[in-house]
């Protein structure tokens, strides 16, 4: 969070987005802070972030969104990459199993992380996403084994289409305004 002024206060929020290789993180997020929607999106190396501002009680509130930039296939997302961070999204594709079966070790990294130990009193919100909604005809993960899931571990959930858009803006919000309560 950062210091406030006479105008008003200013927050700033670090969120950030894990789960398998390719199931739509840089996508989720160019579709949040730009619109924009890659079919053939390369994963490029080395941590890369975005800035969203919103308007939250009048008080201008600014998330800082983190995306892991294609090292989750190599296993490397450091320490560094979850310091500080207020929230998460935590991403599978609903069309690929194996990308569901992997969120138990995410969620792992993400307790084990800097996470807890950095802001043990502070109230993190994290968010189950099952995204690529859009893939209906070739669903491999129902809506109630991700729901399931997400209450098991005190979790939001939502199904997003970064592709057509479906929840994604909304999926960023809701983990944006429980930060903001948490902390206000
Ligand atoms: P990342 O490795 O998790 O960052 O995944 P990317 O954002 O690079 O996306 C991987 C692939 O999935 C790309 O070919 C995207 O076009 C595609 N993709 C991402 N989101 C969606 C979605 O919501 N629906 C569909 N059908 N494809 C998606
Ligand atoms: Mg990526």
């Amino acid at each position: 969070m950062d210091s406030s002024d006479d105008e008003g206060e200013e927050y700033l929020f670090k969120i950030v987005i894990i789960g398998d290789s390719a199931v739509g993180k840089s996508n989720l997020l160019t579709r949040y802070a730009r619109n924009e929607f890659n079919l053939h999106s390369k994963a490029t190396i080395g941590v890369e972030f975005q800035t969203q501002t919103l308007e939250i009680d009048g008080k201008e509130v600014k998330a800082q969104i983190w995306d892991t930039a294609g090292q989750e296939r190599f296993r490397a997302v450091t320490s560094a990459y979850y310091r500080g961070a207020f929230g998460a999204l935590v991403v599978y594709d609903i069309s690929r199993r194996t990308t569901f079966d992997s969120i138990p070790r995410w969620l792992d990294e993400l307790k084990n992380d800097q996470l807890r130990a950095a802001h043990s009193d502070t109230t993190v919100a994290r968010m189950l996403v099952g995204n690529k909604r859009d893939l209906e005809n070739i669903r491999a993960v129902s809506v109630e084994e991700g729901k399931s899931l997400a209450e098991s571990e005190g979790m939001f959930f939502m199904e997003t289409s970064a592709l057509d858009s479906t929840n994604v803006n909304k999926a960023f919000e809701i983990v944006i305004r429980e930060i903001y309560n948490s902390v206000s």
